[in-house]
């Protein structure tokens, strides 16, 4: 496809046009902060092309090559988004998620080129918000972390306070606690959760959910929702058997329940 390029093949110069600079990306849309994306690459190469690729399309970028390096970028707070790659010289990068995430609510999209499913529900389940497999096409990429950014802003529309048994949802304030306590939800799943919430008694598909909370390239993966459902419940004290939140529609999807008992 014209101007765009695939970046991360083994052995290859990453080759092709690059991306015209299409003005700073920023959370408003308008002339606010630019938005900060931190790569976290030890691959040079890999590195070097995806600054110029996401430079080019308005991103402001901060490189780290390790794990020590990400973790004192992400505690000074000047990111918004972080690419991570799983495979570092100093840290395994389901642990470095991890602690980034406990730091800081920040969305991740992870990078690799290890083996597909099983890396990746690890990933998904440590927290990761996507996951791009290398060789990705730049488009690819540019397309994940704004629908990534979308949900860790946009909150859908609904009636103000759910409160189930020990659990209060805040729609407003996006805020849910458990006992009283904030429970500590990824940008992904707090978007989930808002999306089941406002639609209370409706079947909300696969398809459906993946496409609204996601964004409209996706429709297939199911598997992202079984690791997020499950997710949701285990922080909400939910049960898939005897479920008192989000009841599973077999094949078809899932339905936050209008009754609860
Ligand atoms: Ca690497």
């Amino acid at each position: 496809m014209a101007g765009e390029r695939t970046i991360g093949e083994v052995g290859k110069v990453p080759q092709g046009r690059l991306m015209g600079r299409s003005g700073a990306v920023t959370l408003s849309g308008g002339p606010a902060q630019q938005i900060r994306i931190l790569v976290v690459e030890d691959e040079p190469t890999v590195r070097a092309a995806l600054r110029t690729v996401l430079g080019g399309s308005g991103f402001e970028v901060t490189e780290a090559a390790t794990g020590a390096e990400a973790t004192a970028v992400n505690d000074a707070g000047q990111v918004d988004v972080v690419l991570l790659d799983l495979v570092l010289p100093d840290t395994d990068g389901v642990s470095l998620l991890v602690r980034l995430r406990k730091a800081r609510n920040v969305p991740v999209v992870v990078l690799s080129g290890r083996r597909p499913l099983a890396d990746k529900l690890r990933a998904l389940d440590a927290g990761a918000d996507d996951y791009v497999m290398k060789p990705f096409h730049t488009a690819e990429l540019l397309a994940r972390i704004r629908a990534v950014l979308r949900r860790s802003k946009a909150a859908p529309e609904g009636p103000g306070l759910v409160t189930v048994g020990d659990v209060e949802i805040d729609l407003t304030k996006r805020v849910v606690r458990r006992n009283g306590e904030m429970l500590r939800l990824t940008p992904t799943e707090l978007r989930l959760l808002l999306e089941l919430v406002s639609n209370p008694g409706m079947l909300l598909t696969h398809s459906e959910l993946l496409k609204r909370v996601w964004g409209e390239t996706y429709g297939t993966e199911s598997h992202y929702l079984r690791v997020y459902i499950a997710q949701l419940r285990r922080k909400l004290g939910d049960s898939a058997t005897r479920p008192r939140m989000i009841r599973t529609e077999p094949g078809l999807g899932y339905r936050w329940m209008e009754k609860q008992g």
